[in-house]
């Protein structure tokens, strides 16, 4: 083989795993938003088919064999080409090492324990879902010894969504947020809270719509590139970095549900769209890992959305869309209701304060599940004391419990603590750019272009070129979870006059 030919091999398998991957982004999109009911069955036809062919281009031994040679000749190639094969070695050596049949009959137990996750959850009854959940953290327990043998089972797992983070140093971030955090509620919920009921009046649809347009404009997404679409779960989803689709969820009687939605699927949409142009069609295009790319629509959404400059900047505009609403309102008072701290039963409903410790739940009986400690029918029971434990509430139900995410009837364990670190990088993220960039004087002003320039250059620009931990430091220095703390306790002391 010749250097000049491998590399056009490479450069052609990677295009074409693109278009697998447009391809299916694409039926998937038209599934979930504005495909009619009745014909999810022929996508799921194309859309295994498709899935299939792509399993089987990436797993070819020629593929194999095309990566070692590369490898071999790592010190002849560009820096971006040396990490493009470095992670498609990665991915197929991962592919490779599990079994076939194992892969498959994971691939089929994911697929039913979805339906079956979504029965019990309407029924509320874990009992249904146990049998299908026991199957999964068996599965779970032996692919992590697949990931990684060195490993304890459930950081190999963990290194799956976040690479670099094992549970010493999870543990060490989440007990610096209890320590911080459960205070600061119970002295929050010693206090008047503020008053919301606003936010919850009637506001149309169509009206909502022309404000998701106006917040997609002040987050500075370009419509050439990213339109918006309705869904029952808001996502984001990326074609390429000229390419990226938003969607979200209107509830007329809760205007700031939407609103959020909005603006922290742009921030997702605002890294993909903010990747270099030399990495597309590449397996480097795209965000780095959940957790960096949590940290991005959550800063977006808390850090900047959920700030008093930003809604002081949009809220006169709001007041024209929404003029019988928020007739009487006050910015000031808007900021305290979409601040408001409230201890509740369901993760994706949570406040930026309490949101963290509802991941907390969710890590120890991910950690005690997958080493054996936990027992799958205990999980209610321990769900519902850690939520006593931690939230000071009271589960009434498995639907409102143990049964509200997705997430391990899908095959995930050790996705969830992203989302926390996501929090906490934004938070140290703020701290750096405040040093170069007028942060809140922009802000205030309705203009985000500082802020997303910053952001851009630290972190959109690199997509997967650079290892998630290599991203983290390049924007924020060494991670220190007690600066999340810091931005926490500062932010609802002020608001709540602790
Ligand atoms: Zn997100």
């Amino acid at each position: 083989m010749k250097l000049e030919d491998a590399l056009t091999q490479l450069e052609e398998l990677q295009r074409k795993m693109y278009a697998y991957d447009a391809a299916s982004n694409a039926l998937y999109l038209d599934g979930v938003t504005v495909a009619p009911k009745g014909t999810g069955e022929g996508r799921g036809v194309a859309l295994s088919i498709l899935a299939g062919e792509r399993h089987k281009l990436f797993s070819a031994p020629e593929v194999g064999k095309l990566l070692e040679y590369l490898t071999k000749h790592k010190a002849e190639l560009s820096r971006l080409v040396q990490r493009q094969v470095e992670e498609l070695s990665r991915s197929y050596e991962q592919l490779t090492r599990i079994p076939a049949d194992e892969y498959m009959e994971y691939a089929s137990l994911t697929n039913e324990a979805n339906e079956v996750w979504e029965t019990a959850k309407e029924e509320s009854d874990f009992s249904k879902f146990e049998p299908v959940l026991k199957k999964l953290v068996k599965f779970n327990q032996k692919f992590a010894k697949y990931y990684d043998r060195k490993k304890k089972p459930y950081d190999a797992l963990l290194n799956e969504f976040e690479r670099g983070v094992d549970m010493e140093y999870l543990d060490q971030f989440f007990a610096t947020l209890r320590e911080r955090i459960v205070p600061l509620l119970k002295a929050i919920e010693e206090k008047e809270q503020p008053d919301d009921s606003f936010l919850h009046k009637h506001y149309p649809i169509e009206a909502q719509k022309r404000f998701s347009d106006y917040l997609m404009e002040v987050v500075g997404l370009d419509r050439r590139h990213c339109t918006i679409g309705e869904s029952e779960h808001p996502f984001t989803l990326n074609f390429n970095n000229k390419d990226v689709r938003i969607t979200t969820h209107y509830q007329e009687e809760d205007v700031a549900s939407s609103m959020y939605s909005v603006i922290h699927e742009s921030g997702h949409a605002r890294y993909e769209l903010g990747i270099r142009d030399d990495m597309q069609y590449t397996c480097l295009a795209g965000g780095v890992s959940m957790g960096v790319h949590e940290s991005q629509s959550r800063f977006y959404e808390n850090i900047i959305g959920r700030s008093l400059p930003f809604i002081q900047a949009i809220f006169p505009k709001m007041q024209e869309f929404f003029p019988e609403q928020l007739n009487g309102v006050t910015a000031e008072q808007f900021y305290r209701a979409v601040n408001k701290v409230q201890p509740s039963l369901v993760r994706i409903e949570a406040d930026e304060l309490t949101y963290s410790l509802h991941i907390m739940v969710r890590y120890e009986i991910e950690k005690q599940l997958i080493d054996g400690s936990l027992k799958v029918q205990d999980i209610p029971e321990t769900w519902n004391k850690l939520y006593k434990e931690y939230l000071g509430v009271e589960v009434p139900d498995d639907k409102h419990g143990c049964l509200q995410d997705s997430h391990w009837a899908g095959g995930s364990f050790g996705y969830f603590p992203s989302y926390a670190l996501g929090s906490a990088y934004g938070a140290q993220m703020l701290k750096n750019m405040e040093k170069e960039v007028d942060v809140w004087g922009t802000v205030g002003k309705g203009d985000l272009s500082a802020v997303s320039a910053w952001l851009g250059e630290k972190i959109h620009q690199y997509g997967s070129s650079m290892e998630p931990a290599d991203v983290v430091k390049n924007a924020c220095g060494e991670f220190d979870p007690a600066v999340y703390a810091d931005y926490l306790t500062e932010k609802f002391s002020k608001i709540y006059n602790l």
